[in-house]
């Protein structure tokens, strides 16, 4: 349910509900608004009765269900997005950030320029598997621990926060070590161990869409990581299977405008892996913006040709280039933010 304080609430009162909230069981979920606070109760189906108990209470304006099944992730407890810096930008509430970078770290010198060269074309944030999750056991897994201190030393170099993926719960404690970013990919969309694990772990999560999940499954899926006290979690849509063979999934440009009308996370796209062919990924990613997405996540390659996984799909450095360039003059035009490029 949500709790609805009146214009000129007291503190002591404000606190009195939250106190209430967590006697009763649930988990409350404060947001301050310029007009009034709105306190969200979190947890199973309340009854008329204690919804009459909430609305008795000092400083209650009203107490309403909350209409979606989820709900730290709702608009209606948080009605203004949520806004996630970083310290190369922000993301979010008009504030568009890129992550870009190789699909899987295969070597020290692949990753490093890499880094060098997205950093230097205005990315913000570098990405790259270190654990890779492959549908064939024979296909290249990654480098594991080796790969993570890659992309460390790619951090210390370029100042580029680094979002890799995790795939299980046990890897989060050593994942979190070197991300900045947790990245749960679209075969673990549903993975609930890890999505709790990874809502436990203090960082930033990169949520990708399953490719076969629904958009409200997708809101569950973050919201058992939002359940666990981590309300820092991106969403990424980056292509569905339908009957379509063309591409390698079929990118759902309105899950954009949809999940923005529903949550108040950020929303991102990711215009490869839908794309599955390089050609095809700089009109995704500016499909995705236009849309309404708040930043991207691209791979490129420094020698996509010779890549070890996903070569078909990742940029040139000079297509790369060609994105960024179309970007920062997409973003101008929807009247949004691009974070500026980072120097040194
Ligand atoms: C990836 O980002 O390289 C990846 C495996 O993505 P997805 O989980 O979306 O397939
Ligand atoms: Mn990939």
């Amino acid at each position: 349910m949500l709790i609805v304080m009146k214009r000129g609430y007291t503190e002591e009162e404000l606190q009195e509900v939250v106190r209430e909230i967590e006697k009763v069981g649930y988990r409350p979920h404060v947001s301050r608004g310029v007009e009034t606070t709105l306190v969200g109760a979190i947890g199973r189906g309340p009854t008329p009765e204690l919804m009459e108990h909430f609305r008795a209470l000092p400083g209650v304006a009203e107490v309403i269900p909350i209409s979606k099944p989820w709900k730290l992730a709702s608009l209606e407890v948080q009605p203004f997005p949520t806004v996630l810096e970083f310290p190369t930008g922000k993301t979010g509430g008009g504030h568009v950030l890129v992550a870009a970078g190789p699909c899987g770290v295969e070597s020290r010198e692949q990753t490093l320029r890499a880094a060098h060269y997205v950093k230097a074309h205005g990315a913000h944030m570098l990405r790259g598997g270190a654990f890779k999750p492959r549908t064939s056991p024979y296909a290249f897994q990654g480098l594991g621990l080796e790969g993570l201190k890659i992309l460390a030393e790619a951090k210390r170099e370029t100042g580029l926060p680094i979002v890799t993926e995790v795939l299980s719960p046990e890897q989060v404690e050593l994942v979190a070590e070197y991300a900045d970013v947790l990245q749960i990919g679209a075969r673990n969309a549903q993975n609930f161990p890890l999505l709790q694990a990874v809502g436990e772990a203090g960082k930033p999560v990169l949520l990708k869409r399953g490719m076969s999940m629904t958009l409200e499954e997708f809101l569950m899926s973050a919201e058992y990581i939002l359940s666990r006290g981590n309300m820092r979690v991106i969403l990424v849509e980056r292509g569905i299977r339908t009957f379509e063979k063309a591409t390698r999934f079929t990118l759902d440009v309105a899950a954009v405008p949809v999940l923005k009308s529903w949550t108040h996370l950020p929303v991102w796209i990711d215009p490869s892996h839908p794309a599955g062919k390089r050609d095809w990924v700089i009109p995704l990613a500016l499909a995705g913006l236009a849309a309404g997405a708040d930043g991207l996540i691209v791979e490129t390659h420094p020698e996509p040709e010779k890549a070890l996984s996903d070569a078909a799909q990742q940029l040139h450095e000079h297509e790369f280039a060609e994105l960024m360039d179309k970007v920062r003059r997409l973003v101008a035009a929807l009247d949004k933010t691009l974070a500026a490029p980072v120097l040194g």
